[in-house]
């Protein structure tokens, strides 16, 4: 599966339907709605990644959440982790606002683009490992598209994490073994033709923001250390 650009890969990963339970609930979710939306359309397919296709910094998260991504159609966008997300972005100057409500609200990202190991929003925000392999088609994809220009990554989270190195090694990086452990803040260099640096963070779900197990200094701080390592410009603190 080889695709000139990524906005060809997206044009057919958000009518991907490999995953008959993810499909059944995106779609599902999408019907029933939550009060609170009631009156929307929800998006309820595969969310594409979202940032430039030229991006030196890469996000990777989890999977859409069945009223955020899944109902705005956007990565991170209309939901609490989006909030913690976005605004640690604008706070360090890879993105032009610190909010993210709707994928028509403005919002742009600075040399850094945002995806996900599986594409469409699981029951319970967990995806089984046979649908994470099913959905690696596009992560392979996207990081072959990507690797031009790319210098930097932040997992959000051990899902990704280990959803992400194999990947990694396939396109090219070298990675060392045993594998890189998942923690916060961990950080390894990954050698190959341009080397890589690779960071772990905790990810922004409610269940580590609102316990305090990740504050947004955390964040941040992650996120200017990746900034650096791509080279891209920060906001100074
Ligand atoms: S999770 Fe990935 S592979 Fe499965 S249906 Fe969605 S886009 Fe397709």
């Amino acid at each position: 599966m080889r695709y000139p650009s990524l906005a060809a890969m997206d044009g057919d990963l958000i009518d991907c339907r490999r995953c008959p339970r993810l499909v059944a609930w995106r779609e599902q979710v999408a019907r029933d709605k939550r009060a609170a939306f009631r009156d929307e359309t929800y998006w309820g397919r595969p969310v594409p990644g979202f940032g430039p296709a030229d991006a030196a910094l890469l996000i990777v998260g989890l999977a859409p959440a069945a009223h955020g991504a899944n109902r705005t159609g956007r990565m991170f966008t209309g939901d609490r982790s989006g909030d913690v997300l976005y605004a640690a972005m604008h706070a360090v100057g890879l993105a032009n606002q610190p909010t993210a409500v709707s994928a028509d609200d403005g919002l742009e990202l600075y040399g850094t683009r945002i995806t996900s190991p599986v594409h469409c929003a699981p029951p319970a925000n967990k995806p089984t490992p046979a649908e994470r392999d099913t959905c690696r088609r596009w992560l392979d994809e996207e990081l072959r598209l990507l690797a031009p220009t790319l210098r930097s990554v932040v997992v959000l989270g051990g899902f990704g994490w280990k959803a992400l190195l194999p990947v990694l090694a396939d396109a090219g990086w070298e990675v060392p073994r045993p594998a890189p452990r998942f923690g916060h803040g961990a950080h390894v260099e990954l050698g190959g033709d341009r080397p890589l640096h690779l960071f772990g963070c905790y990810h922004v779900s409610q269940q580590n923001t609102f316990t305090g197990r990740l504050t947004p200094p955390m964040i941040e701080s992650v996120l200017v250390d990746a900034a650096l390592a791509a080279q891209l410009p920060i906001r100074p603190s």
